[in-house]
């Protein structure tokens, strides 16, 4: 049998690092990365054959959990009809059909004396692409192609994938490896990026001020996600939105991480202030464990892509048959029920991490938005990325490794999300809750050293 030091020590002699995604080296953790060889419901089984709970999921897309029956059967029947065809599936419509459906709120009518409810549909027109990255990618382009104006401004801390112009303090992955941003981004593609702080709504207006006339979108996660949890303020989407389109640019809300994860309609059905975004991006969730992401918008913006408009985009793989099945399928069983249990399970976690950590005198706060979760080693809830790199992060690598010593797999990185599933069980969150303490105690005892 193989051992996980085997494997990786092969895999870094044929894949820088060894790994294809860099948070899977577990550098931060300083911790041997797990090979997995199975995974069923909450948990995945390494090659050595132990079993952990798993609140990784894939980073989200096994919101169902591993394996889900109805998905692995979709995907078996779809493939034994062909793998992909390079042309146009029905299957492909019917899941655009149902990211447009499913993405709606109750919204109050302007202008009207009365004011009467109505449903706010932000998508009209869908494409499907392979990756959030290639969703981000294109909604740039996109936006720049409608205004005809070069500058994007995004938040420190956020994370949008890795195309060259979106890489700039970007949170997730360069955040673990504290990273300013990467080598290879030419220079003045970087200056086409203006970061300024998030959750700070007085920074918008003033580089909307200063550069508002050139400035063609500014993108948001959602609900950010990718240092750790920090919820947005109260209206900051709105007041984003309301400033952008005041400057005639538009609002990109990334949605990749929380579409279809923190309710049936995104971050965008929950939102406590409503909102409209111009173009919306989806991924992990969409895309059911394959791999498939999109973008969405009003007919009128879509419809300036290819082969309607004068925006290009393609794929040779978009809308796979296998990667739609799997989406379809998750979706479809993505119901109040699924989203309850999930809710309730990330609940019952989350409140056990705290109380565990308080027990132990560790100085921490665990921030939310929605279902998605993580603990923060600072006194004060953080705000934006300057107060997560404040915290004391050092803290997370113990308290990570006790938890996959007793069987629990976590998040690699203190800046990324804890992933619940419907699968997550009473067995499974009983041990997760279990191995709190323990952790929550080498937590305390950790030391900068
Ligand atoms: C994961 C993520 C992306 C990138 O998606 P990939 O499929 O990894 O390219 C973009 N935006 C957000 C908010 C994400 O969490």
């Amino acid at each position: 049998m193989t051992t996980n030091a085997q494997e990786f020590a092969r895999a870094r002699g044929a894949m820088p690092g060894g790994v294809n995604s860099p948070v899977r080296a577990f550098g931060s953790v300083h911790e041997t990365p797990r090979f997995f060889a199975s995974a069923t419901g909450p948990y995945v089984t390494d090659v050595e054959g132990r079993e952990y709970v798993d609140l990784v999921g894939s980073w989200g897309p096994a919101i169902l959990g591993h394996a889900h029956p109805a998905v692995v059967k979709a995907v078996q029947d779809a493939a034994a009809h062909g793998l992909g065809f390079g042309a146009s599936t029905p299957g492909e419509t019917e899941l655009a059909e149902l990211i447009a459906a499913r993405v709606l709120r109750q919204a109050q009518q302007t202008g009207s004396p009365v004011a009467e409810p109505v449903e706010a549909h932000p998508i009209e027109r869908v494409r499907l692409v392979s990756t959030g990255t290639e969703a981000t990618m294109t909604a740039i382009r996109l936006a720049r192609g409608a205004t005809g104006r070069d500058l994007i401004v995004k938040f420190a801390g956020h994370y949008h994938g890795h195309s060259d112009g979106l890489l700039a303090e970007a949170g997730s992955g360069v955040a673990t490896l504290a990273m300013p941003g990467s080598a290879g981004v030419p220079a003045p593609i970087a200056a086409q990026t203006l970061v300024i702080p998030y959750n700070d709504i007085d920074a918008v207006r003033e580089v909307f001020a200063a550069r508002g006339a050139d400035i063609a979108a500014v993108i948001v996660e959602a609900a950010p996600a990718n240092m750790g949890i920090v919820p947005p303020a109260h209206g900051f989407n709105a007041a984003l939105a309301d400033i952008a389109h005041a400057h005639g640019a538009l609002l990109i809300l990334d949605e990749v991480l929380t579409g279809f994860r923190v309710g049936p309609a995104g971050w965008y059905g929950i939102d406590p202030v409503p909102f409209s975004p111009d173009l919306v991006t989806f991924g992990k969730v969409v895309g059911g464990g394959l791999p498939l992401a999109a973008l969405g918008g009003s007919a009128a913006l879509m419809e300036l892509l290819a082969p309607l408009g004068p925006v290009y985009q393609a794929g040779t793989l978009s809308g796979n048959p296998l990667a739609v099945a799997a989406g379809r399928a998750t979706l479809d069983h993505l119901d109040a029920d699924a989203y309850a249990r999930i809710d309730a399970a990330a609940t019952t976690i989350a409140d056990a991490a705290a109380s565990a950590l308080s027990q132990a005198g560790v100085t921490h706060v665990v921030q939310r938005s929605g279902n998605l979760f993580s603990i923060q080693f600072a006194a004060e809830a953080p705000v934006d990325y300057d107060t997560v790199k404040a915290q004391e992060a050092f803290r997370y690598a113990p308290f990570f490794r006790t938890m996959l010593a007793q069987g629990v797999s976590l998040p690699p990185s203190v800046f990324e999300a804890w992933f619940v599933s419907a699968a997550h069980d009473d067995a499974a969150v009983a041990r997760i809750v279990e191995a709190l303490p323990a952790a929550a105690r080498a937590a305390a005892e950790a030391t900068t050293g």
